[in-house]
């Protein structure tokens, strides 16, 4: 009788447990599949003006006016093992405004046209890097701005 009632209560602590658990990890699954997970990413790759860029392509562009506007376009990537993100080469990365972002979105580090390796997080449902390190920037002496 007493073993029965406490089996009884196990159960029902199981559940009371159990049920909330399971809740939110169905509620992770659906998030899961609108959003992917950040990956940390080397990559190398043309930090070059939008403004420049589609100016040239009939774009009603003004960088003389409101200064160039970076962006990354991927030629390379590696996650943390080194393996090659294939999935990402050739996209176009948003910079996120950050210290190291900022310094590559804006004309202000004079990071136009470099060529640049850097680390950091791809948000790829946002097309964004949160740029941790900037390792190398390569740039063109030659400066075009449009
Ligand atoms: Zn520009």
């Amino acid at each position: 009788m007493k073993s029965r009632s406490s089996r009884l209560t196990w159960a029902l602590v199981a559940l009371l447990v159990a049920a909330p658990a399971a809740m939110v990890l169905a509620e992770e699954a659906a998030d899961d599949e609108e959003r992917e997970e950040p990956i940390n990413v080397a990559i190398r790759g043309e930090n070059y003006c939008l403004g420049c860029d589609l100016g040239a392509q009939g774009a009603a562009s003004a960088c003389v006016a409101f200064g160039c506007q970076h962006a990354l376009k991927v030629e390379s990537a590696v996650d943390a093992d080194g393996n090659p993100v294939e999935e990402i080469h050739g996209w176009v990365l948003h910079y996120l405004l950050n210290e190291h972002g900022a310094a590559l979105a804006t004309e202000e580090a004079d990071y136009h046209g470099a060529t640049v390796t850097l680390n950091g997080k791809v948000f790829k449902n946002e097309r964004t890097i949160d740029v941790a390190e900037i390792h190398e920037a390569e740039t063109d002496e030659d400066h075009d701005h449009g």
